[in-house]
């Protein structure tokens, strides 16, 4: 069960400063992340509370495994992501070796495209990491906010998501839950994967474990049987057919999650190019092929995958582009083909 503001156990701060008219507010009296007012200027803010040397000034999201918080490390003076992991726990129960097993994989990994853990503690029962803040929101509240995703955004995301996923697999890991909202943006755009709670080692992976998101599950994990980073690639195809129709694939009126899973093995990978207008063939082609039912009909792997999407974007360039256009799309085309750019 999510954890909301009120069970988090947080310090009390005794003073802030309004970041809008500077006055100085004493906070003593509110709950910790409680919304207020300033005295002064009226301007709304969350009361900041305290975990260890965090000093949490909003939460960013409520997930199933626990609450995420926009925090200032006092100590190193930056800002931070704190996730906090649900429900009370202990040094010795599963979800303290939960979360544990969680950060130590992401931060295992060291690649600009997956969001850097910089640290696990635990503090008045509740373990929490600190992360990396990646502040440009995620993939799926963009999508929720905006609409689909623009042909070549989508894909310069996707070789985001393709190269931090592929930094996984050299390390010997599946993600197993790549979907909108595990990838999120930074200022610039640059995609970052998260939350690698149901992450596994590829050689230690047990036949029948059946997690994942339904939209986005791979067949061969929902099956039960052992699976490779073609089943990432095949959520990051599904992850993909979101940004460009602005849903989920297999999504129909009144389906319960089994049903959305079965309809994978009944029906061929949907085509984006069904929901949304003038999108380029290469582009639906390559997204049906990374959602192929059989693994050996996807991209074979991550190198591959990025050629292709590279040679997807050359292509929409060279077919869209218009006398005014300073670059030189069909150099890019041949700088995709061999790898370059
Ligand atoms: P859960 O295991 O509950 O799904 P996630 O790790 O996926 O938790 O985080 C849930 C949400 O919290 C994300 O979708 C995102 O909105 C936000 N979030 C998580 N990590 C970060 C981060 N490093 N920077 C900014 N926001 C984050
Ligand atoms: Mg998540």
């Amino acid at each position: 069960m999510p954890r909301d503001d009120r069970e988090i156990q947080v310090n009390r701060i005794k003073q802030i400063t309004c970041a809008s008219c500077t006055h100085v507010i004493d906070i003593t009296g509110y709950k910790p992340l409680s919304r207020q007012r300033c005295p002064a200027c009226g301007v709304e803010f969350q009361a900041p509370g305290q975990i260890g040397q965090y000093v949490m000034f909003k939460r960013l999201a409520a997930g199933a495994m626990g609450s995420v918080y926009l925090a200032y490390d006092e100590v190193l003076g930056r800002r931070i992501a704190l996730k906090i992991v649900s429900a009370p726990a202990s040094k010795d129960d599963d979800l303290y070796e939960g979360a544990l097993r969680e950060a130590r994989v992401q931060a295992s990994i060291n690649h600009p495209n997956v969001a850097q853990v910089y640290a696990m503690s635990e503090d008045m029962g509740q373990p929490y990491i600190i992360m990396e803040l990646v502040d440009g929101g995620s993939v799926f509240g963009e999508i929720k906010d905006q609409g689909p995703m623009q042909e070549i955004d989508t894909l310069r995301i996707g070789i985001d998501a393709a190269n931090g996923l592929y930094a996984a697999q050299k390390l010997g890991l599946l993600h197993r839950d790549m979907k909108p909202a595990n990838l999120l943006l930074d200022r610039d755009r640059r995609a970052k994967v998260i939350d690698f709670g149901l992450a596994e080692r590829l050689k230690n992976q047990g036949e029948g474990k059946v997690v994942g998101s339904p939209y986005y599950m791979a067949p061969e994990i929902a099956r039960g049987n052992v699976a490779d980073h073609r089943a990432d690639i095949y959520s990051l195809g599904a992850t993909l057919y979101h940004m460009l129709t602005g849903g989920p694939p297999f999504k129909h009126p009144g389906a319960t999650p089994r049903d959305i899973v079965l309809r994978r093995f009944k029906v061929p990978p949907p085509d984006p190019a069904e929901h949304t207008a003038n999108l380029h063939e290469s582009t639906s082609r390559l997204v049906q092929s990374m959602m192929a039912l059989e693994a050996d009909h996807r991209p074979a792997d991550y190198p591959a995958l990025v050629r292709r999407m590279k040679q997807a974007i050359a292509l929409i360039r060279r077919d869209r582009a218009s006398p005014d256009d300073g670059d030189d799309p069909l150099q890019a085309l041949s700088d995709a083909v061999q790898g370059r750019g």
